[in-house]
């Protein structure tokens, strides 16, 4: 009887052990059609990448997001570019919550693109005015989390400012034969700051809005980034983002759109990954509702459906082995689990 009693424990101990393993959380954030993307370790550090908007509710629904995830900070923010869409809520979300360090290319005055109200420019004075520990980012830096022998842990920055980090390995890449290349492009899109992470046998890509030729220099002529399992879509699925050199070279598994219900997600983008064989899901934030974009994932891989949505957010846990990762919108119950690919290079 002692003896079972015994295994029984160690069975049940071991069983413990194995349910209380954290996993690696990533939460696509509802901002309309901006960018926000958080990453929780299983240590609870937090990066989150890019924050919406500066108007309600960019800065609530990350704040949301972030609390149901326990966490009390934001160890890490990493601003892309400075696109009102993507710097917008940290001055808020600051507010909220302290954001203890900020990454991104050296803070513009304005966004130099997008055309704020009355003729003017979209000004950065709130972000700069956040009280958080500040560095310009060089391609090939790594944020300082975490890692263990058994938790291998990396983000890294492997472009940013039209450079990629000067050691990164590259093998001829085939597919840049059929390479097209775009007028270039002005914008402050191009200098997005482009990060992999990887988790052991997983591997994530987030390259802000990059656009069309820096997707190419990644790639080609030689393939720095190797193959990936999940791909958070370039500039919400705009076309003039998702070079398919990209995304062949990449083969993600899962693609993730942070759209909105009027904006990116455009049609030739949707058929481009489609069309490419590696992909078995395609996430959405939102359904596109332009009648004149009919393109949409199948309604299960939508967080948000409607107009005036709840905010879901979509949400990948990654096991502590990285070997499998499960995709979740928690307010429609939906889930599904993928396996990592054996080798990323
Ligand atoms: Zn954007």
């Amino acid at each position: 009887m002692k003896v079972l009693a015994a295994i029984f424990c160690a069975v049940f101990s071991l069983h413990a052990a194995f349910a209380a393993e954290p996993t690696l959380d990533i939460y696509w954030i509802d901002v309309e059609g901006g960018a926000s993307t958080l990453i929780v370790t299983p240590n609870k550090e937090s990066v989150l990448i890019d924050s919406g908007w500066p108007w309600a509710p960019s800065a609530e629904r990350i704040y949301a997001v972030a609390t149901n995830a326990g966490l009390k900070q934001i160890d890490y923010l990493i601003t892309t570019h400075f696109h009102v869409d993507h710097f917008g809520g940290a001055a808020g979300l600051s507010k909220l919550m302290p954001i203890k360090n900020i990454w991104d290319n050296g803070a513009l005055d304005v966004d130099p693109d997008s055309p704020g109200p009355n003729g003017t420019r979209f000004s950065t004075a709130d972000y700069r005015a956040i009280s958080s520990t500040r560095k310009v980012i060089a391609p090939g830096d790594s944020v300082p989390l975490k890692t263990s022998k058994s938790r291998r842990l990396s983000l890294r920055c492997i472009a940013a400012h039209k450079k990629l980090a000067a050691d990164l390995a590259g093998s001829a890449n085939p597919r840049c034969a059929g390479a097209e290349p775009k007028p270039v492009d002005p914008s402050d899109n191009a200098n997005s700051i482009c990060l992999v992470l990887t988790y052991n046998g997983f591997k994530f890509f987030n390259g802000g809005d990059l656009t069309w030729n820096i997707e190419s220099e990644l790639v080609c002529p030689l393939d720095h980034v190797g193959n990936v399992d999940v791909y958070q879509v370039d500039h919400h699925g705009m076309d003039i983002s998702n070079n398919p050199l990209l995304l062949q070279t990449l083969g993600p598994t899962v693609s993730v759109m942070d759209n909105g219900p009027h904006k990116g997600g455009s049609r030739k983008t949707v058929e481009r990954l489609r069309a490419t064989p590696s992909i078995k899901a395609m996430y959405q934030l939102h359904r596109d509702l332009r009648g004149d974009q009919p393109f949409n994932t199948e309604n299960k891989y939508i967080a948000n459906l409607e107009e005036n949505c709840t905010a879901n957010y979509i949400k990948c846990s990654v096991d502590q082995s990285g070997k499998t990762y499960t995709f979740s919108i928690p307010a429609t119950g939906f889930s599904e689990t993928y396996k990592s690919k054996p080798k990323h290079m």
